[in-house]
């Protein structure tokens, strides 16, 4: 098998690329508005209950029209999945990484559709769909290998007289509940993760990127996933996602998304309900408050573009966003002055467009709690770049930056899931590392200091799960950074990293005497 490698992201600098993506768009369009059924173990089903995806760049725009499931409904997809669970566990690992592997080229094939999707039904401006496409390839290529090496003779210690053996077994029924920001990689990666496991699943996508996610449920099908392995089961979190994961016979949630939710899916999952017998394994991916430190003796160009592209990318709807940019005060004036210049260059527009640096937000209620965010700003800090509503037809945000906010402000506490940044002065480099700890999250960071020793005590002190030294806190990549955090970030999981598949298995030994 050819070594696990990342996917290589297209250069839209050449006209090629431009073109094929352009196409791409506009097969796209020219299949909005279809609607799109509940699949449980291959059947489709319509219900009455729909619900529409729309474009967040054009509200006006119908991407589809989704039927969403009710509490039977679910039902039925536990149903299923735990019959197919039964004879999807006997399929040796490396057949099921085969499918992974299979659908990996299948998407790599119809890279810019799935792309284009995402740009009309996420927001997404090009080359981040591109970069969302490229990961869940990755995801796919990555996990199949893992599992691969998972069912492998285990290293044990050698003991004469016996053979012994470790083999990594799956869970049983999983439900898949995943964000919209990532709505194709994070959905693929934490979907088939589970699967090549040798789980089902009871997929309940994010609302608003349901289509991205019914997208993804053809390519399984393409690549030869049998029926009732992974259930496509639309529906509002509080009752389709609340159902699952109150079943008894789920066995463990895989979750990404917001604190509050991840949180309450925690309580939940751990009340034991009458007829289960074993206790759910939740696996949660929270968010984050994270922040870039600039030291005094930095690239102060660097620092500056470190800022504007992790703030500001996909509108800073991205859990490893940066949202505090804690600055020594030796260089403070500098580099605010020249985030401000380089944010108010920005263009936000419709995520169509190549070329534009922000589209939209998610949807309304995203749009209108970030809005009520940028006015506790005005309140807790001096607005320096943007705030408020941008022109168009959809959820467009300024590009928003705050100067001289304290680290207990609400605006540096609380996670927006916005293109708004906090800019707060520090001391000296130690009390910079003491404001970048003060959160209550732990998910990514970044320090910019050609100071070698203070690049070591943060490698020791900063207290995230990514921590990026002299670049962007964004745009991990699968298998070269292990992606989770710390503290209410999550349940301290690694996506794309060795640790991972392990999470969705259980480990059985077998011992013989010889
Ligand atoms: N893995 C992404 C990154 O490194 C963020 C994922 C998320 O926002 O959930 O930027």
């Amino acid at each position: 098998m050819i070594e696990y490698r990342n996917e290589p992201f297209t250069d839209f600098s050449q006209e090629a690329n431009r073109r094929a993506f352009e196409t791409a768009l506009n097969k796209v369009k020219s299949e909005l508005g279809k609607e799109y059924d509940i699949i449980i173990g291959g059947e489709h089903i319509k219900t009455d209950r729909k619900v529409k995806s729309i474009n967040p760049s054009n509200v006006d725009e119908v991407i589809g029209i989704v039927s969403e499931a009710n509490t039977e409904l679910a039902e039925k997809a536990m149903q299923t999945a735990l019959t197919a669970f039964e004879s999807w566990k006997k399929v040796s690992p490396e057949a099921r990484a085969r499918v992974l592997f299979k659908a990996a080229a299948i998407l790599r094939r119809k890279k810019h559709e799935f792309s284009a999707w995402m740009v009309l039904e996420a927001g997404k401006s090009w080359p981040e769909a591109d970069a969302d496409t490229a990961e869940a390839i990755d995801f796919m290529e990555f996990y199949g290998r893992e599992m691969i090496r998972l069912s492998e003779r285990q290293p044990l210690t050698p003991l004469p007289g016996e053979d012994n053996n470790l083999y990594y077994i799956p869970l049983g029924v999983g439900a898949i509940i995943p964000p919209w920001n990532f709505p194709l990689a994070i959905t693929v990666g934490m979907t088939t993760a589970a699967v090549v496991a040798g789980n089902t699943v009871v997929l309940k996508p994010a609302t608003p990127t349901n289509v991205i996610a019914y997208k993804f449920m053809e390519i399984l099908k393409e690549a030869g996933l049998p029926d009732g392995v992974v259930n496509y089961v639309p529906g509002p979190g509080r009752e389709v996602g609340e159902y699952f994961v109150t079943h008894p016979k789920t066995r463990f949630i895989s979750f990404t998304g917001s604190r509050e939710v991840g949180l309450r899916i925690n309580e939940l999952a751990a009340k034991t309900v009458p007829g289960q017998k074993w206790i759910k394994r939740v696996v949660a991916e929270m968010g984050g408050k994270d922040s870039i430190v600039v030291d005094s003796d930095c690239d102060i160009d660097l620092a500056v573009d470190s800022i504007v592209k992790s703030a500001f990318g996909f509108s800073g709807q991205k859990c490893s966003a940066c949202s505090r940019a804690i600055i020594h005060q030796d260089v403070y004036d500098e580099v605010l002055e020249k985030v401000v210049a380089k944010t108010k260059e920005l263009n936000v527009g419709e995520a169509q467009t190549l070329g534009i640096d922000l589209g939209p937000v998610v949807d309304d209620k995203a749009y209108n709690k970030i809005l009520e965010y940028i006015e506790i700003g005005k309140q807790e800090g001096r607005l320096m770049a943007g705030g408020g509503k941008a022109e168009g037809n959809g959820y467009f945000i300024q590009p928003t930056v705050f100067a001289d906010v304290a680290p207990d402000a609400r605006i540096a506490q609380e996670e927006i899931f916005g293109p708004v940044v906090a800019f707060i002065k520090a001391k000296d480099f130690e009390d910079a590392l003491a404001i970048a700890n003060n959160t209550d999250y732990g998910l990514t960071g970044a320090v910019i200091s050609r100071n070698r020793m203070h690049l070591e005590r943060a490698r020791e002190e900063f207290f995230v799960g990514n921590l990026y030294f002299n670049r962007k806190c964004t745009g991990a990549l699968v298998g070269v950074h292990p992606f989770g955090g710390f503290n209410m970030s999550g349940t301290d999981s690694k996506a794309g990293g060795r640790d991972y598949l392990l999470l969705f298995t259980q480990a059985k030994l077998v011992s013989e005497a010889l």
